[in-house]
């Protein structure tokens, strides 16, 4: 297939990519042309994708919680391929359940994860983009994986629909704060896709009838991202900041 934007001569450094969407998406770029810096904490998961990307990617340990993991993430990757001038933060955790229900420990841990942990990886991205002279270069680009959760009414999920709404927010304000930088930033809000952060919920009764309420009566394929996630990564997308993408199949509908 080819692919619709190059990513030659970037680097991108992209969290959560030890499975699911991240890794897709580092499948993705590095089929583009980008270097990749699979970030997680699960190295041995991410070891092994670098292994089958080949010698443009490398797997660091990354806790998205832990600014001190954040910024050592950044410096391997520095190291490894100089300048990072694209990141993905894609990392997140859901705590299902009613909300009458779910412990505190499990609310915290997905504020700390898809609120906390999105803002670390992103700020700390644009420092450098910004330090190497992004400003001039136009070129720095942060995508923030957000969710329809943030637009919806469910059950079941509000501590992450509400960290979700928080990451489009995050991503408006950090695109106003950095847009005279040369740091563009964007959302991308997908519909439901299965992978393992939902892989239980599909196997229930409750997950089918789920599906059949969408209006294509399915569940999203990962490679429908696929040409959003180019394009924002893009020189194509330039003019592009701010914005916050539902690509969703029409589950939002
Ligand atoms: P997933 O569980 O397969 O992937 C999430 C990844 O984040 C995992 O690799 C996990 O190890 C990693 N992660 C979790 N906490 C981390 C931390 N503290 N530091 C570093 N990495 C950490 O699920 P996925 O579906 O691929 O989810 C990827 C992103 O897409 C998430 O932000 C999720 O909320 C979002 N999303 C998923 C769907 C869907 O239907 N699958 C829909 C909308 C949005």
């Amino acid at each position: 297939m080819s692919l619709p934007f190059s990513l030659a001569g970037r680097t991108a450094l992209i969290s959560g990519a030890s499975s699911g969407l991240g890794a897709g998406f580092a499948r993705l770029y590095a089929e583009a042309g980008a270097n990749v810096v699979l970030g997680a904490r699960r190295t041995d998961a991410t070891g092994a994708l670098a292994r089958e990307i080949g010698t443009q990617a490398l797997a660091v340990p990354l806790d998205v919680t832990d600014a001190a993991s954040v910024v050592a993430a950044f410096d391997a990757a520095e190291a490894r391929f100089g300048r990072v001038d694209t990141v993905v933060a894609n990392a997140g955790i859901a705590a299902t359940g009613r909300s009458t229900e779910v412990a505190p420990d499990d609310i915290a841990r997905v504020m700390a994860t898809n609120f906390t942990g999105v803002y670390l990886l992103a700020r700390e991205g644009a420092k450098r983009m910004i330090a190497s002279g992004s400003r001039e270069r136009e070129d720095g680009r942060i995508i923030l994986i957000g969710s329809i959760t943030a637009l919806l009414g469910f059950s079941g999920d509000a501590a992450y629909a509400a960290s979700k709404a928080a990451v489009a927010k995050l991503g408006r304000d950090f695109a106003r704060e950095w847009a005279r930088q040369g740091v563009n930033v964007n959302t991308i809000q997908p519909g439901y896709i299965h992978t393992e952060i939902n892989a239980d919920w599909y196997a229930t009764p409750g997950g089918a009838a789920h599906i059949q309420s969408f209006p294509r009566k399915r569940l999203q394929t990962a490679g429908s991202l696929d040409a959003m996630m180019l394009f924002l990564a893009s020189d194509a997308s330039r003019s592009v900041t701010g914005g916050i993408f539902t690509v969703d199949d029409g589950q939002s509908l």
